[in-house]
This record gives structure tokens, C-alpha cells and sequence, in this order.
């Protein structure tokens, strides 16, 4: 859950330093001193940001840059470079998230980093989301969690003391290190209770500002509790994130009810703000989702096959469409009955999202017809995938619920390929995916046409 940055630098010393800084505020770091690491690292470790130095030997750190803007694995993961004199100006050119000095301060780094990571990270799997959505859910149903990152134990402990008979929640004293190691862990606090000056001045604010981009964290209350003469920093407080501001000693005998409502208050925002943001997930994959199968359906997989089409145009690569129909299927209709028929089609889903996984996407276009897009992917790549999908519904009799008579039975699919490539980036890609798809159900019909239970590849639109 902690994010994770790729630190890319020919020199050894800078990398050192640089994973030392970032692992010191509890980043998950990786580093890379060749070309061929980077390239690897990105590839293999999805980074979420990437800090990119210089110093590779005979390498230009700009053009890196521009490569690892254009394409990072599919990740999109922020290009953060380090720069000086004209190459500052080339890197934002060459797509650089943000350019900084090479001997920026290690404060200033951080609230880049912090920044950019607080850009990233929005809903980009609504299933993994929903999960997430719905296990902070369950664990806030089960014990409300306070973190208190005091000034010292003492202050702590007192806290600690006032508030735990004012709220039921459970208690954790903990250090800014502790706090961020537990989110890193996947153990973010439901609410944490900062010190605004910890150990130094205002590093409870800066300890605020790390845990609000973190993705385990950045969903949690936030209060700042502030020395009398530290007023000013109530409003900066406020800008950060924290939903309330409190005086150090929450506020003596007589103010302690009125800091324990006010903590209380928070953390009913907090619980209402993850209902609503589980709902809005859960009303988004319903939009997309096909019911019956739990595939994407065509509302969300014709405009993905469109922006894959894009992509290609724009990386001037290739990708397939896998037109998919399920051989004879009226007949198990016919012969077993509508529920039987609804179990196939589960079923059929069930192995051809086994099968495809993250190689692309899949999706249940209607009916007994379904669609897989695989980015990225030549013929060869593709027919292989094909004959995988359909040995895997050959292979295995699909059983049949009791309701339509139990016993099982054999069933199969023919497919069409189509590899759909640009000649020009110009090209529209509403277009591109439009043939592509047509081509793919032409190859589909042949293959039915030549018997059923057989991969077809569409003859390619251009001719050499
Ligand atoms: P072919 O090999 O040529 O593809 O023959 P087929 O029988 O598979 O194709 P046809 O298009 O003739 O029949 C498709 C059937 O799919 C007709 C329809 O009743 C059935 N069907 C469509 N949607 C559903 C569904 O959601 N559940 C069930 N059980 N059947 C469905
Ligand atoms: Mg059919
Ligand atoms: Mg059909």
C-alpha cells in the first residue's frame, strides 16, 4: 500500500543518499544505475513514481525522460527529475511531472514527491477499490483506531488517559515513523491526533501532509493539536487537510468534552465520506459491469477498446480483438432450460477471465458473445492466446446446477482474431477499433462457417 519510487541515478553515491531519504520517510524505494535496470524496474516493479537523476555515462538524461514519459509499462507513473541549468526546461518538454535541482533540500523534495503522489492513485481498478472501500468498512464496523502522535510520551499518555473513557475507539501511541511504517503495512489509523511541532517546529504538519498522499491514509481524519502561541498555524493546518484544529492540552477541564465531541464529530465525517465514496465505487461498477458474469460489459469495453486503439496509434503499436461465441448455445437452452444456459455463461466467463487475467480486457458483449482486447499483442501472440481460451472451455465439461437437472456437459466457442495496427498516427481511433471489431466478428462467422470450435485470424486490412 506504500508508494513506491524508482530511484534512477548512474552514480552509486546519489542513489545511496536518495533511497536513504526516501526509505527514511517510509517510502518503498528501488533503485536502477544502468539503462537496462531501468528499464527492468519499470517493467517489474510498477513503480508509482519515478526520481530520475543524471549520471548515466553515456546516456542523455533528457531523452530517458522523454522515454519513460511516453511509456512506463502502462504504469503512468510522474517522471520527477532532478535537473540544472538548460536541462530543466528540456526535461518539462520531454515530459517531466516536475523538474528540481539536484541539490534541492531534502523538505523540498519530499513535498514534490508528496505532491505527485497525491495526484495519482485515483480509481484506476474499481473492483480492487470497492474491496478496499468495503474492508475499511468492515474494520471501522469492528474498532474505530486513533493514532496519537504526541510531543513527547507523556503528552501522549494524557491524551490518551482524557480521551479513551470519552471514545470507544482503540488507542495507539505512536511516533511520525511508526505512523507512516503502519500504513505502509496497510494499517492505516481511522483517525490520528498530530502534535503540530512533534520534535521540531511544525513537523507535525509535514507529518499531516505525508499521510494525507498517502493511499492507505489519505482517507483518514486528521486533527493537529497546537501550542497557544503557535495559533498561526491553525489555518496552515486547516489548508493541509485537518479536519479540526485543538489546543495541545485539549483544552484543560473544562474544554476536554468539547475536544472529544469535536474528535467524535470527525470521525462520523470520516465513516460517512467512506460509505459514500463505497457506494459511488459500487455504482460505478454496476454501470459497467455485466450482472451475470461479473465481465465488463459493452458499455465499458467498446469505448476501452477505443482508448487501447488510441494508445496504439500513438506508440505505433499493435493490439487484438478477440470476437468470442459460444458454439450451438440455443441448444443448451433448448435442452437444459434457461438457468443452465446463465450457468455456462458464468462458467465460460469464469475460464476466459482466467485465461486473459491483466493481459487486456474482457467483457460480455450480450447474449452468449463476448469481447477480449489484448494491448500490445502481434498475431502470433494473439492466436496462441485464443487457442488457450478455447481448449480451456473444450477441455473441461461444465457442470450444471441441480435446479436444471445437475450432470454436465460439453460446450465450445469459435473466435475471431483481428490485429488491429495504424498506418498513421493521424488515423481516428474510433475508427481504428470500429474495423477492428468488424474484421474480428467476420473472422468470427468464418470460423463457424468452417465448423465451429476453431480460432480464425482476419486476413490483415492492409496490404504490404
Ligand atoms: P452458433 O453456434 O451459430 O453461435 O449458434 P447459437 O445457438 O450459439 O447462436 P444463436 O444466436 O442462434 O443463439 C443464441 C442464444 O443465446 C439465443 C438466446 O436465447 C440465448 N441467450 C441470449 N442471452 C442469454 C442469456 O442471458 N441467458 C441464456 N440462458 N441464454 C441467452
Ligand atoms: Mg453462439
Ligand atoms: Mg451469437
Amino acid at each position: 500500500m506504500t508508494a513506491r519510487i524508482l530511484v534512477a541515478d548512474g552514480m552509486a553515491t546519489t542513489r545511496i543518499t536518495l533511497k536513504v531519504r526516501l526509505a527514511a520517510a517510509c517510502y518503498d524505494v528501488l533503485t536502477a544505475g544502468t539503462l537496462g535496470q531501468l528499464v527492468q524496474q519499470v517493467r517489474s516493479g510498477h513503480p508509482d513514481l519515478i526520481l530520475l537523476g543524471s549520471g548515466f555515462s553515456d546516456q542523455n538524461p533528457v531523452a530517458i525522460c522523454r522515454e519513460l514519459a511516453r511509456d512506463n509499462g502502462g504504469a503512468q507513473a510522474p517522471v520527477l527529475m532532478l535537473a540544472n541549468g538548460a536541462n530543466r526546461l528540456e526535461a518539462l518538454r520531454a515530459g517531466a511531472a516536475a523538474v528540481l535541482e539536484p541539490t534541492v533540500d531534502e523538505q523540498m523534495l519530499l513535498a514534490r514527491i508528496r505532491g505527485l503522489l497525491r495526484d495519482t492513485g485515483a480509481v484506476s481498478d474499481p473492483q480492487r477499490s470497492l474491496a478496499e472501500a468495503q474492508a475499511e468498512f468492515a474494520g471501522a464496523a469492528s474498532a474505530v483506531q486513533v493514532a496519537l502522535v504526541a510531543d513527547g510520551a507523556p503528552r501522549a499518555l494524557r491524551w490518551r488517559h482524557l480521551l479513551q473513557h470519552r471514545l470507544g475507539c482503540r488507542f495507539a501511541i505512536c511516533s511520525p515513523e511508526e505512523a507512516l511504517g503502519a500504513v505502509a503495512v496497510g494499517r492505516a489509523a481511522d483517525l490520528y491526533l498530530i502534535a503540530a511541532d512533534i520534535a521540531g517546529r511544525g513537523d507535525g504538519l509535514r507529518l499531516l501532509s505525508e499521510l494525507r498522499s498517502r493511499v492507505g491514509s489519505r482517507d483518514a481524519a486528521f486533527v493537529v493539536a497546537t501550542e497557544p502561541d503557535r495559533a498561526e498555524l491553525a489555518a496552515i493546518a486547516l489548508d493541509l487537510g485537518a479536519g479540526e484544529v485543538l489546543p495541545i492540552d485539549l483544552g484543560g477541564d473544562a474544554g476536554i468534552e468539547v475536544a472529544a465531541l469535536a474528535l467524535q464529530m470527525q470521525l462520523s465525517r470520516k465513516e460517512q465520506c467512506d460509505r459514500r465514496r463505497a457506494e459511488a465505487i459500487r455504482t460505478m461498477l454496476w454501470a459497467m459491469t455485466d450482472p451475470l458474469t461479473g465481465l465488463y460489459n459493452r458499455r465499458y469495453a467498446l469505448p476501452r477498446l477505443t482508448e487501447i486503439a488510441r494508445d496504439a496509434l500513438r506508440e505505433d503499436t499493435s493490439f487484438a480483438v478477440l470476437a468470442l461465441d459460444l458454439d450451438r448455445f440455443k441448444r443448451i437452452n433448448d435442452n437444459h432450460g434457461h438457468a443452465a444456459g446463465d450457468a455456462v455463461l458464468r462458467d465460460v466467463a469464469g475460464r476466459l477471465e482466467a485465461e486473459i487475467g491483466n493481459l487486456g480486457i474482457t467483457a460480455r458483449l450480450g447474449g452468449e458473445e463476448f469481447l477480449a482486447v489484448l494491448p500490445g499483442v502481434d498475431d502470433r501472440q494473439a492466436w496462441r492466446r485464443a487457442e488457450q481460451v478455447r481448449r480451456a472451455i473444450e477441455a473441461q465439461p461444465i457442470t450444471l446446477p441441480d435446479l436444471s437437472g445437475g450432470g454436465r456437459i460439453d460446450v465450445t466457442l469459435s473466435i475471431g482474431i483481428a490485429i488491429g495496427r495504424g498506418r498513421d498516427p493521424a488515423d481516428r481511433p474510433e475508427r481504428l477499433a470500429e474495423t477492428s471489431l468488424e474484421r474480428a466478428d467476420r473472422a468470427l462467422m468464418s470460423a463457424k462457417a468452417m465448423g465451429r470450435n476453431r480460432v480464425m485470424l482476419a486476413q490483415t486490412e492492409y496490404a504490404a
